[in-house]
């Protein structure tokens, strides 16, 4: 492994490996940033870089060291997470980590502890490893993993040192997509453009059999809205709904179909997302105005908006289908 197998992130990954080569390695982080942006990976990355033997401050996937780690054997590498059949990590599995930790390495400089997903601490467990946190031994370093920071105790917070993952470019993880998941173009265009700059969440759309019937329900929904009766509009809205909640991208579906319907009004066959379903699209293209297409977009950035605002979310998709209804010619 390598930082390189992260798409993006160069300033996140410039940060860390300056840490290392300039050996000002802190015994505490905080790795934040939206949900698959790849923070797990990044922190196993840079505790491989910093067991590494070659001193590049990466890792080289060839030294002993690197070869340990990368069949998850190394000695002074811990991971803390759930137990089986519990819902968060417990005060237990924090005593036992200080227990452990007084133990000096076995075999590298340092030993590494990663607490993945940290909020699922109890705030008891939280509590706990405040105190290693502020007398952790030379050798320990602990890496907490979260997408927001205000989720944790704000003194676990004090004690870390942040290190932030951004959204990425649609074209490096376009690029990232083809090059090593092997998807064709078109393919890696369409989640590229779906995940908005989280490449994990790209190949798990791309690996998930509901997204991929649950987006051609809504693709053909949408492009005979006009047929669609109220009871229809709320039966839809209710699945939508669920799915949404764990991660279904309804709104930049919506958006990336209506981008499309456009550009297809403007005849440019070849640069429409969604490639797949281009001959059902076509047939959309002359039942929306192209002053209601902008209209529609703004008010689907707005319901997003909402959507991630504290509005019922029961009433939402129903009034935004509503809505594009109402702006299809009959
Ligand atoms: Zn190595």
């Amino acid at each position: 492994m390598s930082f390189k197998n992260i798409p993006g992130q160069s300033k996140t990954k410039r940060i860390l490996k300056d840490t290392i080569k300039k050996d000002r390695i802190s015994h505490a982080y905080l790795f934040t940033g939206n949900k698959g942006l790849g923070k797990s990976e990044m922190a196993r990355e840079f505790a491989q870089a910093i067991f590494c033997n070659k001193n590049i401050a990466d890792g080289c996937g060839e030294c002993i060291s690197c070869k340990k780690f990368e069949h998850d054997n190394h000695p002074d590498f811990h991971v803390i997470d759930v137990k089986e059949d519990h819902s968060s990590i417990l005060i237990d599995q924090i005593r036992e980590l200080q227990k452990e930790i007084s133990y000096k390495p076995y075999e590298a400089d340092y030993k590494i502890y990663i607490i993945d997903n940290a909020v699922r601490m109890t705030e008891q467990a939280q509590n706990s490893l405040l105190k290693t946190l502020e007398e952790p031994p030379e050798y320990a370093i602990i890496i907490l993993t979260n997408e927001n920071k205000n989720e944790l105790i704000s003194t676990i917070v004090s004690r870390c040192q942040e290190v932030k993952l951004y959204n990425q470019p649609e074209e490096i993880i376009k690029n990232y997509l083809r090059d090593n998941k092997s998807f064709n173009k078109e393919k890696a265009a369409l989640y590229a453009n779906l995940a908005r700059g989280k490449y994990k969440k790209a190949v798990n759309l791309a690996l998930k059999e509901d997204f991929i019937d649950k987006r051609d329900e809504l693709i053909k929904f949408i492009v005979n809205i006009d047929k669609k009766d109220n009871f229809e509009i709320f039966e839809l809205s209710e699945k939508l709904k669920n799915i949404s909640d764990s991660g279904f991208p309804l709104f930049e579906l919506l958006l990336s179909l209506f981008r499309d319907i456009l550009i297809l009004k403007q005849d440019e066959n070849d640069k429409i997302i969604n490639f797949d379903y281009k001959e059902l699209i076509a047939e959309a293209v002359n039942k929306f105005n192209i002053d209601d297409i902008f209209e529609l977009t703004n008010l689907i950035n707005q319901y997003k908006g909402y959507y991630y605002g504290n509005i019922k979310k029961e009433l939402l998709f129903p009034s935004l289908f509503f809505k594009i209804r109402s702006k299809k010619k009959k």
